[in-house]
């Protein structure tokens, strides 16, 4: 054998050597997925059971949401976790998804809309978002129920669901790098976290009205976003809030204020208001789950 051929032979074994020894590249996507935000949904029909278009807009949810990770797949991802987190939380057709992908279902959980995330993750990714309870634009603008609440503020700042799970999200250190939803709800979530990707699904048109993409082509500008927000992923920063934080509740009504004021850890700022300081954004997300959740009725 030629010399120079057993130099080549040894070249090629030692570079497979060196491949077989290479850890494989880990990469954990959260996708959190609210429906709100969803092309076409513009009113409560599309949005819960009783709706007469909520089984075709739950395949439409679903639909972005595997957008989302199939795009994540292609670009890597070794781990993915969707969090199905409007209404009911089962709303989600779970047998549509690969069969590695984990879905968190239903409620209560630990850390709400982002349950599941950990200092595991290494980006996360909100689908179907929609802007805040205080913002006057925006297709069913609420911060996590437009049934009780009128205004949440994070440090004095009015915040959106999506600014406030991206706070959960930087406490560990996983950054949000895109996100879908009205015109509204992006301007909203990049003013207070930054330029994130985005995939604008409609422009809101009003609380119930909008000008919408189709689902097919709300579909492939997710997956175009998604794309383009993991090849530059090194970009994006998790979104820090300075600790501890203070908390600001607005209630639509009056009694939830005085009774909550009961309790020495909330102060009440006005009639309808309560303020609370939590510790960090994990304890911040109990406390306000704690506030969404108990009723001394509560079953099972
Ligand atoms: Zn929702």
């Amino acid at each position: 054998m030629p010399r120079t051929r057993l130099v080549l032979i040894l070249l090629v074994l030692l570079a497979a050597a060196a491949t077989a020894q290479t850890p494989a590249r880990r990469l954990k996507v959260h996708i959190s997925v609210d429906m709100e935000g969803i092309a076409g949904v513009v009113t409560g029909e599309q949005l819960g059971p009783t709706g007469f278009e909520y089984g075709r807009f739950r395949e439409f949810m679903t639909h972005e949401a595997l957008a989302a990770v199939r795009a994540a797949k292609a670009a890597g991802a070794t781990e993915i976790v969707v969090a199905d987190s409007h209404g009911n939380g089962q709303n989600l057709l779970i047998e549509q998804f690969p069969s590695d992908v984990r879905i968190i279902r239903s409620w209560p959980r630990r850390l709400g809309m982002v349950a599941g995330i950990d200092d595991g993750v290494d980006a996360a990714i909100f689908i179907g978002y929609h802007a805040g309870t205080s913002n006057p634009t925006g297709v069913r603008a609420h911060t996590f129920s437009s049934a009780t609440l009128t205004r949440v503020a994070l440090n004095g700042e009015n915040v959106t669901e999506g600014s406030w799970n991206a706070a959960i999200a930087g406490h560990f250190n996983v950054p949000v790098i895109m996100m879908s939803g009205d015109d509204a709800a992006i301007a909203e979530v990049q003013k207070a976290v930054g330029m994130i990707e985005a995939a604008e699904t409609k422009r809101s048109f009003g609380f119930h009205s909008a000008s919408t993409l189709t689902p097919g082509a709300s579909v492939g500008l997710i997956g175009t976003r998604v794309s383009a927000a993991l090849a530059r992923i090194g970009d994006f920063k998790p979104y820090k809030i300075t600790a501890p934080v203070v908390v600001d509740v607005t209630f639509k009504h009056y009694m939830p204020a005085e009774v909550l004021a009961y309790l020495p850890i909330f102060e009440r700022t006005d009639s309808h208001s309560i303020r609370f300081r939590a510790r960090d954004m994990a304890e911040a997300s109990m406390i306000m789950n704690f506030i969404g959740e108990y009723r001394p009725d509560i079953t099972p």
